[in-house]
């Protein structure tokens, strides 16, 4: 089929465009020919931006500042003369990025796979029947559909519209959705002007359409520009970076402190060799090189715990700021209540009835409510009852025992309704076939559908009551008269269903002489109400804890909703949903949508934060909420699954997409998405955060000591003139063995009971508060203490300049791994934690201590570090140190107490 490439496809008329590619646009095409096109074109797949290569990421390790410092002081060494020095050096040169490699694979592969996970599914018309394929799966020629919130799977060339809106910025640059339509244009239109085409990568924002594939994969308009979507992992945080400045500035700060040294050597005419080997201790051992990478890998530890939790984390910062979430923002339907409809109360032709049965299942029955005198033979209800069957998109399965809903719940449940009726959709459908439709959209409020009957048109429309009663001005009776409407008397009944929790639907009907294509106008007015469907939609039992668990620990729950307010507030009520100082209901009324329309932007920023519930909102009004809450300081979650929610989600600190019923288009906007669309798993993935942010710090507070510590030794060194106790490689010994062996095993630090009990961190708290600056100081300076004064002691007995420092240096690193259990918990004791709670410290631990023996008693690393055995006694110092520290720790520890 080569003669298809480059065609002018915006230029041809639509059928010649299905005629080339050998397709019915009514029926799709079939098995057989998908088969054979998919071999011939390939799978629709476009090659996303190069990834770099494992060779390229390896050599990227040692672009860094303190690996060009090791390695131009592994080459004066050579200069030296001083061979196992450097030798040593470049070892761990290359043994750094080798660590550093697989650090970093790990990472990247963490989250590869999740972005894998999410692949974009299509509707495409196969044989007659619509099917939802994998995008992957489309060739050229395939019908496809499009509706609001899809990403358009392939290009193509559209030939059926119905308001049909697509945002093409991704190609044009252009955020204005584009109005599309059906009829060719002009042969040298610009990409942004060939309206009768959807292109790959865009977002339908408004409408539905259909149209026929004319290029997949590589082909595409976006495949041509290769490399143009960027798959790729961003590795870095707002933490990260932070972090890389703060080594960055430490790094010139040290630089200039390690020459000041040498100069201030040479002048006292010290050997050019010991100032130069001062100089460089001082800069390999006060730089903390490895802490954003060890910080990267916590973060993505965190990403596999929460994707073990259902929440998918799309963007890695996302993972930081969680933690410090104070409001979350969440729709009701289907993510605080479980989206089982089940239709309870019925108002038609002036009587109540109460319909039996729990969900999906048509066993049940309609009767009349109490003692009210009517019977269900009323002519209102059957049309009710009929119009909420036949205009409805869903379809309900039976699968065994189970009925398994296709569609909108809302409208599966108006199917059992009318089931329960005795009446059977086929042959609805088949006296009433559809001519047309308005699709529901949030906005709206409504859906209409247009039926032939007796050659005239008929019109089924459902939607929210408000939307449905401003365009009707009779209502029918029982006996089937239309008489004229009051509206406040309807409004009364919807109150009535509302205050219980029901989602309520109003139904309406109208005769028209309508024909060709049906617009909003033709139900402007004029409509007939036939009745009102009051469904429940139980609240989540899981949500209800969550809901609880997430107040507790001072995080405001807000419900925004697109039901009525009356509705909202019973359901937010049996949620548990708290105001600021009031209880919802009394004196904290729910805030509907007409309500913030009417509001200025203060206005909203005063009220915001008081109200829990939010009513009848639509998805712009999501976005001033996020703003109007963000500009009061707070960290604010917020969900979304339609397109229109995309702008609110990208605003949110945290935009949360639904895994199951969101878009396409909420998704790609989304930091984290719900695989199981549930509320209780926001809070999970909170307390994940507040987990994973946790161990950061006090991955921080663990290892900075060390930095610090080596600093002051080698400063105190050289100040007094003395002999150094830490030689260069030594300190790369400890840096390396300690960071990988003890430092990481922080990251599987489980959380601390009692970390949905406290407030969230304040955003502008930093990192590292008093406390934790004190402490890093109060461990670096018996650090310094420790290893200096055993040294000197040493010395003073005479032992050898090797063994003094063999001392020193297991004081270092001895001391370290006693502190990381101190550094377990900033409030308790890892006595209360109990060791067995994080086994890895303790393995950690054991590790340490068999590579200091190693150390201080092989052989060949006492003549690679010039290191040399101790005696029994001398290890009993060295540990005795360590206990000590421990115990100060844990002293400063009771005095402090503080969370993070
Ligand atoms: P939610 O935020 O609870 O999901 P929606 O925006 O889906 O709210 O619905 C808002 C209102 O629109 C509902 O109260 C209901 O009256 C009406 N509605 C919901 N779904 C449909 C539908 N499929 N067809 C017609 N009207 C609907
Ligand atoms: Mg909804």
């Amino acid at each position: 089929m080569e003669r298809l490439l480059d065609k002018h496809w915006h230029h041809m008329q639509a059928l010649d465009v299905a005629e080339l590619l050998d397709v019915d646009p009514e029926m799709g095409l079939d098995r057989f020919e998908t088969e054979k096109r998919l071999k011939e074109f390939g799978e629709n797949v476009i090659a996303t931006k190069r990834q770099k290569t494992a060779l390229e990421r390896f050599l990227l390790q040692f672009h860094q500042p303190l690996v060009y410092i090791l390695i131009a002081a592994g080459v004066i060494t050579t200069a030296l003369g001083e061979w196992v020095d450097a030798g040593v050096i470049l070892g761990v040169v290359l043994v750094n990025a080798l660590v550093g490699y697989f650090q970093e694979s790990k990472a990247v592969k963490a989250l590869d796979s999740l972005a894998k996970s999410m692949s974009v599914h299509a509707t495409a018309l196969r044989c007659g029947t619509a099917v939802d394929l994998a995008a992957s799966q489309l060739v050229p020629g395939d019908v496809v559909l499009l509706r609001s919130g899809d990403k358009v799977p392939a290009d193509v060339r559209i030939f059926r519209t119905k308001e049909l809106r697509i945002d093409e910025s991704t190609l044009t640059g252009e955020s204005v959705p584009v109005n599309k339509q059906a009829s060719s244009v002009d042969k040298d239109s610009v990409l942004a002007e060939r309206t009768c085409m959807a292109y790959a990568g865009t977002l339908v924002s408004y409408g539905q359409g259909r149209g026929i594939v004319t290029s997949t994969g590589q082909k595409t308009e976006i495949g041509r520009i290769s490399g143009m979507i960027d798959d790729a992992q961003e590795l870095d945080t707002p933490l990260t970076r932070k972090i890389t400045r703060f080594s960055h500035v430490l790094l010139i700060a040290i630089l200039v402190l390690a020459g000041v040294l040498m100069l201030l050597g040479l002048l006292r005419n010290e050997p050019f060799t010991d100032t130069f080997m001062a100089a460089v201790a001082l800069a390999v051992g006060a730089i903390p090189e490895g802490l954003p990478a060890a910080v990267t890998i916590i973060l993505a530890l965190g990403v596999s715990r929460m994707a073990g939790r259902k929440a998918i984390v799309r963007k890695l910062p996302a993972v930081e700021t969680l933690g410090g979430t104070t409001v979350i923002c969440s729709d009701k339907t289907g993510t605080l209540t479980e989206n089982q409809m089940t239709v309870q109360d019925i108002f038609a032709g002036f009587g109540r009835y109460d319909v039996s049965g729990t969900g999906y299942a048509s066993s049940g029955s309609i009767s009349p409510a109490g003692d009210a005198p009517h019977t269900t033979d009323n002519a209102a209800l059957h049309e009710c009852l009929r119009a909420g069957m036949l205009c409805n998109d869903a379809a309900i399965r039976n699968d065994g025992e189970q009925q398994i809903v296709l569609g909108d719940p809302t409208e599966a449940a108006l199917l059992v309704s009318a089931e329960k009726h005795g009446l059977s959709r086929q042959d609805e459908q088949a006296r009433f076939p559809r001519k047309d439709e308005l699709a529901f959209e949030s906005e709206l409020q409504y859906m209409v559908t247009m039926h032939e009957k007796d050659g005239e048109a008929l019109l089924l429309m459902k939607g929210s009551t408000e939307r449905v009663l401003e365009r009707c001005d009779t209502v029918l009776t029982a006996e089937g008269e239309m008489i004229p409407i009051n509206p406040d008397e309807i409004i009364e009944h919807q109150h009535a269903m509302a205050s219980k929790g029901l989602r309520v639907l109003a139904l309406a009907k109208k005769r028209t002489t309508l024909s060709g294509e049906l617009g909003h106008d033709a139900v402007a007015s004029g409509m007939t109400l036939v009745g009102l469907q009051g469904m429940i939609d139980p609240p989540r039992e899981e949500a209800k804890r969550a809901v609880a668990t997430c107040q507790n620990a001072g995080i405001r729950v807000k419900m925004i909703t697109g039901d009525h307010a009356i509705t909202a507030q019973a359901i937010g009520l049996k949620l548990g949903l708290r105001g600021d100082s009031c209880n919802l209901g009394e004196d904290c009324p729910v805030l509907t949508g007409k309500e913030i329309g009417e509001l200025t932007d203060e206005e909203l920023i005063e009220r915001v934060q008081g109200v829990p519930v939010f009513a009848r909102v639509s998805p712009e009004q999501k976005l001033r909420l996020v703003m109007a809450l963000q500009s009061l300081g707070e960290v604010c979650a917020m969900t979304g699954d339609g397109v229109n929610d995309a702008p609110a989600l990208k605003q949110a600190d945290i935009g949360i997409a639904m895994g199951i019923s969101g878009t396409d288009a909420a998704k790609e906007a989304a930091d984290m998405v719900l695989t199981d669309d549930n509320f209780a798993t926001i809070e999970a993935a909170v307390e994940e955060g507040r987990g994973v942010f946790a161990n950061l710090v006090k991955f921080i507070a663990w290892t900075l000591p060390t930095n610090a510590g080596e600093g002051l030794v080698i400063l105190t060194a050289v100040l007094f003139g003395a002999t150094l106790p830490i030689l260069p490689v030594q300190i790369l010994w400890i840096n390396m063995t300690t960071a990988g062996c003890l430092g990481l095993m922080l990251a599987f630090e489980p959380m601390e009971p009692g970390i949905m009990k406290r407030p969230p961190r304040r955003p502008e708290r930093p990192i590292l508060d008093k406390v934790i600056l004190w402490r890093i100081g109060l461990v670096s300076v018996l650090l310094l203490a420790a290893a200096f004064g055993l040294f000197k002691w040493e010395l003073m007995n005479g032992a050898t300049t090797e063994k003094a420092r063999t001392m020193a240096v297991n004081a270092f690193v001895i001391i370290e791994a006693f502190y990381l259990f101190n550094s377990r918990s900033f409030r308790r004791s890892p006595f209360e934690l109990g060791l067995g709670t994080n086994l890895w410290v303790v393995g950690g631990f054991g590790i340490m201590v068999i590579l200091q023996i190693l150390y201080t008693h092989a052989p060949f690393m006492n003549a690679l570090f010039s290191s040399a055995a101790i005696n029994l006694f001398d290890w009993f110092k060295i540990f005795l140190c360590g206990l000590i520290v421990f115990i100060i720790v844990e002293w400063d520890k009771k005095r402090t107490r503080t969370d993070i």
